[in-house]
């Protein structure tokens, strides 16, 4: 049904009707909205009206319809506008006069859809037929009703004459009655050219079959005014073979443009002029049909914008609207010409594409989409840009109604953007699943956190060349209903969920409590290696949290060592985190690059933040004695590294050779099982670190 605009609109307005009607499977046309003002000219309300038209229709007078519905047919069978005076049913099984007028609705994908307004003109047309029966009350009444009441005339020779009118003439025409009754001639001088045609066609069926005349057009008055003008009339023919029409004329103008502003609210997004969330459901439920019928395909795709919140921030709240339009300007320059695009609110859009040759065109219409809206756009003077998210959907098979379909949309949206953003993502089945166990995981997580049932491993880091003890990496370990969850899939859970800041303080806290007790028990620990995330970093009180943890404690920051990995440092808040990364290093604890090779590795990158050292990912350690890409890799790391004079440590070394290679290639640094796995058990670490100090 209707926002709340339009209907404060109507509100106003009682006799005065719009709706929406598309032709569904059936062929038959369905009600998708109608205003409550129905129920002023039918008595019915809009549920009691339904959504199958005809029971409305049945409504419509006998003598009015057949005349009526070939109006209709003949403007639908072209797709241009109709308008007529008919008379409907109302509840006290009388009659009301309306004027009618449909508007064939092309901007909707693949629909037959009309908005039709129905204003109520009772009160004008009880007064005109008054008129016929009664010429005695002609002169008293045309005097005070609005609309033009006149009798027109036209000769057996063709000639035309206006005979007698109504005040309501002067108000329409603009001409004083002298020049009106002179001659009908500046009146058809009026009509639009392009009106002319048809009107005189209308005119000329009326006066040769003598059935009713019922018409719209246009004219351009003295002053310059355009005007909508809807006409009526009763032909007779005189003894003499005069034709003579008794009509009345309304100004419908105000009633068209009130119904192109309702129909704006009603059907469009105000800011972007894109359809709206309910038309892209209507339009969604035909689509979804004419595939189910025709065994076809079509695609939803639900579209997110992954910075949008930074572009409103940056720009003020008009850039924003600003970005907002040319976004949806972009997404219609590349969407299909029978595609329709639809803003759902914020800055999420919906692309849908009623039929695709093959399904996996979506594919395709995601990546034009995604190249589409990441060129630069200049807004307020500055060049800005923005990844998307995408969430696709294949109808049928994705959902066989407009709500699932639009459901798994936004799960395989929210997936693309839990993921990081800058993604596609395509629904499928098990998505669902791993939603809600997602969702269950990170209640699980908020409670483990909360009462501090995340543990920390401790891993030993050692010299290459002497594997002599040199510090741990401090992993978070957490044991769900006796099974170890991997540290990747609920650091990332804590990331998406806002636990990575309570995450981290655990980690941070328990291993700088683990490092106080063995130094109390004699046992330098070294420098404790402790993995941060993105959210952790972006937080303004990251440095102080530190730098109390540590004093709280009494380890020297030099006792500490930050892993950030690459994604992190130039990620979306790369300015940010670097400003808590000089933080870090003003402290006086040490920044490593971890995973390093695994991201968007750039030398530039690596100038702009200082960090003391670099970690090779595991991956490319794996295969070192095999591979000699990534044996070439890891020597041009080490080289890197230490030509940028940072040190590095090799990740995951599991066998003897692997660290034979790492020492002739001059690693600093290595950890891996080889050595030891990471352990949570104190007194092992304790142990551990004995027999290391030992040697
Ligand atoms: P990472 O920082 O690269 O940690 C090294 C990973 O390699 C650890 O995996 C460790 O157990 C594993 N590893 C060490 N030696 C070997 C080996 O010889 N062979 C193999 N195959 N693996 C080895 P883990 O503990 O599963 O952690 C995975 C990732 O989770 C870490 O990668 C780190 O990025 C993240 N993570 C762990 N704890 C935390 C934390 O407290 N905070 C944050 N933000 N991230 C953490
Ligand atoms: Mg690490
Ligand atoms: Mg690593």
């Amino acid at each position: 049904m209707f926002g709340t605009r339009p209907g404060f609109l109507l509100a106003n307005a009682p006799p005065f009707v719009f709706m929406r009607v598309s032709r569904n499977e059936n062929r038959s046309y369905r009600i998708d909205y109608i205003s409550e003002s129905c129920q002023a000219i039918w008595g019915l309300t809009p549920a009691e009206v339904g959504d199958d038209l005809r029971l409305l229709w049945s409504r419509t007078h006998p003598d009015d319809a057949p005349a009526m519905l070939r109006t209709m047919r003949e403007a639908g069978a072209r797709r241009v506008e109709w308008a007529g005076t008919f008379r409907v049913l109302d509840a006290q099984g009388g009659y009301r006069w309306v004027v009618g007028r449909g508007l064939p609705r092309d901007d909707l994908a693949e629909t037959d859809t009309w908005s039709i307004t129905v204003t109520d003109v009772t009160g004008q047309m009880r007064a005109f037929h008054d008129l016929q029966m009664s010429e005695a009350r002609f002169r008293a009444l045309a005097e005070n009703i609005p609309g033009a009441i006149f009798r027109y005339c036209v000769h057996p020779d063709g000639s035309d004459e206006i005979t007698d009118m109504s005040r309501g003439c002067f108000d329409l025409w603009e001409l004083t009655q002298e020049q009106i009754l002179a001659d009908p001639g500046p009146i058809w001088a009026m009509v639009l050219p392009e009106d002319l045609p048809a009107m005189q066609q209308s005119v000329a069926d009326s006066g040769r079959t003598l059935t009713p005349w019922n018409h719209m057009w246009r004219i351009r008055t003295p002053s310059g005014t355009v005007k909508w003008l809807q006409g009526r009339g009763q032909p007779h023919r005189l003894a003499n073979g005069d034709i003579v029409w008794h009509s009345l004329i309304f100004d419908v103008t105000e009633q068209r443009n009130k119904d192109e502003e309702i129909r704006r609210l009603a059907e469009e997004d105000t800011l972007t002029g894109l359809a709206n969330r309910s038309v892209l459901l209507k339009t969604l439920e035909t689509a979804l049909a004419r595939r189910l019928a025709d065994g076809g395909s079509g695609a939803l795709l639900l579209i997110d914008l992954d910075h949008f919140k930074d572009i409103n921030d940056a720009l003020g709240h008009d850039g924003g609207d600003q970005y907002l339009r040319a976004t949806a300007q972009r997404l219609r320059a590349v969407a299909g010409k029978r595609d329709l695009v639809a803003r759902l609110g914020g800055d999420e859009f919906a692309v849908l594409a009623p039929d695709l040759g093959d399904p996996q065109q979506v594919g395709l219409i995601a990546e034009r989409i995604r190249i589409a809206l990441f060129e630069d756009l200049p807004i307020e003077g500055r060049p800005l840009s923005s990844s998307v998210s995408i969430g696709t959907t294949v109808f049928p098979a994705d959902g066989a109604t407009s709500g699932a379909l639009l459901k798994h949309a936004d799960l395989a949206l929210t997936e693309a953007k839990t993921s990081g953003g800058k993604a596609t993502v395509a629904f499928t089945r098990d998505l669902d699943e791993r939603r809600v166990r997602r969702k269950t995981l990170a209640e699980a997580l908020r409670g483990a956190i909360a009462h501090g049932d995340i543990e920390t491993a401790f891993q030993p880091i050692v010299d290459t060349a002497t594997t002599a003890h040199s510090g741990f990496e401090v992993l978070a370990r957490w044991t769900l209903d006796g099974a170890p969850v991997p540290p990747s899939e609920f650091v990332a859970l804590a990331e998406e969920t806002g636990l990575a800041l309570p995450l981290g303080e655990v980690v941070v806290t328990k291993a700088l409590a683990w490092a106080r007790r063995l130094e109390d028990a004699g046992l330098a620990p070294g420098p404790l290696s402790i993995n941060v995330s993105a959210s952790q970093l972006r937080h303004d009180g990251f440095a102080t949290f530190l730098a109390e943890a540590l004093q709280r404690n009494a380890i020297a920051p030099a006792g500490i060592e930050i892993e950030v990995t690459e994604n992190v440092i130039f990620g979306r808040w790369a300015t940010r985190i670097a400003e808590t990364l000089d933080d870090v290093h003003r402290l006086g604890a040490r920044i490593a690059l971890d995973d390093f090779g695994t991201g968007y590795a750039s030398l530039i990158h690596l100038r702009r933040i200082k960090v003391d050292r670099l970690k090779i990912d595991q991956s490319f350690v794996r295969d070192i004695e095999s591979d000699p890409d990534d044996a070439a890799i890891v020597r041009t790391i080490i080289n890197l590294a230490h030509s940028l004079g940072l040190d590095v440590v090799a990740e995951g070394i599991e066998t003897a050779p692997q660290l034979a290679f790492l020492r002739r290639s001059a690693c600093d640094l290595a950890q891996g099982y080889f050595f030891a796995r990471p352990t949570t058990r104190f007194e092992e670490i304790e142990t551990y670190l004995r027999g290391a100090l030992r040697a």
